[in-house]
């Protein structure tokens, strides 16, 4: 039996006649930009995470963008980012003006380093940091770097793409952040049917700032105050967002139940499954297990032969990109990241994954690891 690496098209009972109903009325009403819908989408994301305000936008990308500009990041200024993450957070500074100084990851939770992070601030003085919050968790040392941005008054954006439904000490990721950004690309952990994304704001002052961004710097409606672009949410995006969250919490329930699942069954294997760090509940976004480099082509190739769906998120650090040459302005730390691209395999995982494909994963890994 196949079981791929993600699968979008379990949706719940009735879900797709609601989904159906509702496009009918968005076209009747052609309430084609947010609207209403935006309205009340910017309501639940504000109330269930306790931040003061949230401006959607166009996408995760873009959340970056906008968060870095309302933060008064422009040309010619550094921005902290960590080493292993999405190319979006490095392209969204150069995107800026700005020019991006990569910070290793610690091996324990894969995300920055905070000694490194450190060490980054006093030789490079940054204008920003983006702290991203990966794989469904975050920083064992998060109130360390809040604290550390708060006593600096350094700029600190969260980039918690992947990191929607994470809860660390019992709170949303989002609340205590001082500015935090979420995608809604499909394959996220709350998913548009198309791009999307928000910006979270600890003040009403950053939220207005926020939206006249996205909204071609607009103080009235042929009246600029600032440069910034179209960055808008669709109203068919706002709408699906609306009534996925009613489901949420189902969704994530298995993601989560799966993730656990993994940890467990692969412990057994000596498969090391990385866990988050105390404090955190995962919103179980990805499996993340590592492997000697040397040794995962060959489980790759028993996955794939046997139909399996795999990923290695992300293959390789963003210093070493070819697309990085000539915008960035340093490089602190060793090789981590680099070795994490090198070792990292994630196994399938989604929302309502059946107990046996999970038993498949299972009995393919095994096979794979007695061929090694
Ligand atoms: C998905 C993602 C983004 C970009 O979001 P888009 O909506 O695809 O633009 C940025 N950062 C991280 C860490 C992501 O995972």
């Amino acid at each position: 039996m196949a079981v791929p690496f993600i699968d979008l098209q379990r949706f719940e009972e009735g879900f797709l006649d609601r989904w159906m109903e509702k496009c009918h009325e968005i076209t009747r009403n052609t309430r084609f930009i947010s609207g209403p819908e935006g309205t009340k989408l910017e309501g639940w994301l504000r109330d269930e995470s306790g931040v003061a305000e949230v401006v959607g936008c166009a996408n995760g990308t873009d959340a970056i963008q906008l968060a870095l500009r309302a933060a008064g990041v422009g040309a010619g200024d550094l921005v902290l980012i960590p080493d292993a993450t999405f190319w979006a957070t490095f392209e969204a500074v150069v995107n800026v003006g700005a020019r991006p100084v990569t910070v290793d990851i610690d091996l324990e939770d894969l995300q920055m380093d905070f000694e490194l992070f450190r060490k980054a601030y006093s030789q490079y003085k940054p204008k920003a940091a983006i702290l991203v919050n990966l794989y469904g968790w975050g920083s064992r040392k998060l109130d360390d770097y809040r604290a550390f941005a708060r006593e600096n008054k350094l700029p600190l954006i969260e980039d918690s793409a992947q990191a929607y439904g994470v809860t660390w000490k019992g709170a949303s990721i989002y609340r205590d952040a001082w500015m935090s950004t979420v995608s809604f690309y499909p394959a996220k952990v709350l998913g548009s049917c198309g791009d999307a994304g928000a910006v979270y704001c600890s003040s009403k002052e950053q939220a207005d700032t926020v939206r006249k961004l996205s909204n071609h710097g607009r103080t009235s409606h042929y009246g600029y105050g600032l440069i910034g672009w179209n960055s808008r949410m669709g109203g068919f995006d706002a709408a699906f967002l609306n009534l996925s969250h009613e489901y949420t919490e189902e969704r994530i329930a298995s993601r989560r139940r799966s993730a656990e699942w993994y940890r467990r069954e692969l412990a057994a294997l000596d498969i090391r499954t990385v866990a988050p760090p105390t404090g955190y509940v995962e919103n179980g976004y990805l499996n993340v297990t590592l492997h000697d480099p040397a040794v995962r082509p060959q489980i790759e190739a028993v996955l794939k032969e046997h139909g399996i769906g795999f990923g290695n998120v992300y293959p390789g650090s963003m210093s070493t990109q070819p697309g990085a040459e000539g915008f960035i302005a340093g490089r602190v730390g060793g090789e981590n990241a680099d070795w994490l691209g090198r070792a990292v395999l994630n196994l399938p995982l989604f929302a309502y994954m059946k107990d046996s494909e999970l038993d498949e994963v299972m009995s393919v890994l095994k096979k794979a690891l007695a061929a090694r």
